[in-house]
């Protein structure tokens, strides 16, 4: 497949994923496509060697796996880590007023996103409802806007003068409410609000318990630049990561090897993974712990499978944008279309240390592709992902890894089309690799 094809493909990915919810639900469809078993944490769980099988934790974090034919002390595990979340707008529980004739939105600040890059744009809802079914129980139910819904408008500059010397500053309590409607009835909002989430949703409720709806970005990806070398969505931080591990997995020498492989993609990343569901949950530990009793003999035999494991942690990293060379360190600048870059930092803030460096290093060669090193500059401070925690917590060996991206947390974010199909590549080189015992 051709890179422009790859990542096509991973556009139209992130455009039916609006939301962590959704991208779940993306990755399941993809799932399901190649016959894995999608497994209940409450049920017991019989695992067949060579089965492939998926589980989900509160809808927006998966543990994908296929159970290695070969023994889990000798193999380890090899795992892929992502996540699903990026940060934006989350719109908050008694969130419609309207006052001046319009009706708007209050909204929660999700994260650390570009809050500037959000004004003007043909913003939507996705996320999920809960309400109860007809035989009384609580039911979740995906639910989208498919059509421009809500927008912030910019202020004119002719009352805010110095916007160009000083940047765009919103006030986040006053200034981020969204606009929904002119609707004149005030005393109505949140009723219209409702019932408005239970039009779109199709559901035969008469009331809506809850929800998590998300503000998204209407607009496809496209390609750009002279030769189509660029493309850009929203939420590529972090899903192109998830979309390159699951292109990797979903392959049918990588699936047919006798490794066990694990892709996990983890909600809550961009807030510090500290939830039921995230990378400093217990669920990926748990999943492992199930695959390693349902074939080994004993506890001892799962942690002799951890001291094996090796994880990738996949996640975007910082472009060289060359109008702002003050931004980087000028020895370790990584550019779009030269390959997957390795990121490291002495403090731990990426979990990256020389022997994972080194492996990593060791697969691009064997398949052939470019890699680039990268440190934050000493004066500013690094921002972290999943790799250290999740190392930290199950004890194996990781390294932080990611492809390289400009305007990272911007509701638009761009990268080179090149870089996906190199991700892919060594990905499927580290799950087909033979064990490196150091
Ligand atoms: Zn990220």
């Amino acid at each position: 497949m051709s890179s422009q094809q790859q990542v096509q493909n991973l556009l139209d990915f992130v455009d039916a994923s609006p939301s962590p919810w959704h991208a779940v639900k993306s990755v399941e469809t993809q799932l399901l496509g190649f016959n894995f078993v999608k497994l209940n944490e409450t049920l017991q769980w019989d695992l067949q060697p060579g089965g492939r099988y998926y589980v989900v934790r509160d809808d927006s974090s998966i543990v994908m796996f296929v159970q290695g034919q070969k023994p889990l002390v000798e193999t380890g595990f090899k795992i892929i880590g992502a996540h699903t979340d990026s940060p934006g707008l989350r719109i908050k529980p008694n969130a419609a007023t309207g006052m001046d004739g319009l009706l708007r939105l209050g909204v929660e600040i999700y994260g650390g996103p570009i809050l500037a890059t959000f004004t003007d744009r043909d913003l939507s809802l996705a996320g999920r409802i809960n309400y109860k079914d007809d035989n009384n129980n609580i039911v979740s139910s995906l639910l989208k806007f498919d059509r421009p819904l809500l927008r912030l408008p910019n202020l004119a500059i002719h009352m805010n003068r110095s916007v160009n010397e000083e940047g765009l500053k919103l006030q986040k309590q006053n200034e981020l409410p969204l606009i929904l409607s002119a609707i004149a009835e005030e005393s109505l909002s949140h009723a219209y609000f409702s019932k408005l989430l239970l039009e779109q949703s199709e559901c035969v409720a008469e009331r809506l318990l809850s929800f998590d709806l998300a503000v998204y970005d209407t607009q496809k990806g496209a390609f750009w630049g002279a030769e189509n070398e660029f493309y850009a969505d929203s939420q590529l931080d972090n899903l192109a990561s998830c979309h390159a591990a699951l292109q990797a997995l979903l392959d049918d020498t990588v699936l047919e090897n006798e490794n066990t492989l694990v892709c996990a993609f983890f909600d809550h990343e961009e807030i510090g993974s500290e939830s039921n569901k995230g990378a400093d949950g217990s669920f990926l530990g748990d999943v492992l712990q199930r695959i390693a009793l349902a074939t080994e003999k004993n506890k001892e035999d799962f942690s002799r499978a951890l001291a094996k494991s090796f994880m990738i942690s996949a996640d975007m990293a910082h472009a060289y944008q060359p109008n702002f060379p003050l931004a980087y360190d000028p020895d370790h600048k990584v550019t779009v279309n030269k390959g997957p870059v390795i990121k490291v930092n002495a403090n731990q803030r990426y979990s990256t240390e020389s022997v994972s460096l080194a492996m990593f290093v060791d697969w691009c060669e064997q398949a052939g592709v470019p890699y680039q090193k990268y440190s934050h500059r000493c004066d500013l401070a690094c921002g972290s992902t999943i790799g250290p925690t999740t190392s930290a917590r199950l004890g194996i060996r990781s390294i932080d890894v990611g492809n390289p991206l400009w305007a990272m947390h911007s509701i638009r974010e761009s990268a080179g089309v090149l870089d996906h199909g190199y991700m892919i590549k060594v990905l499927k080189k580290f799950f087909t690799a033979s064990p490196q015992v150091v």
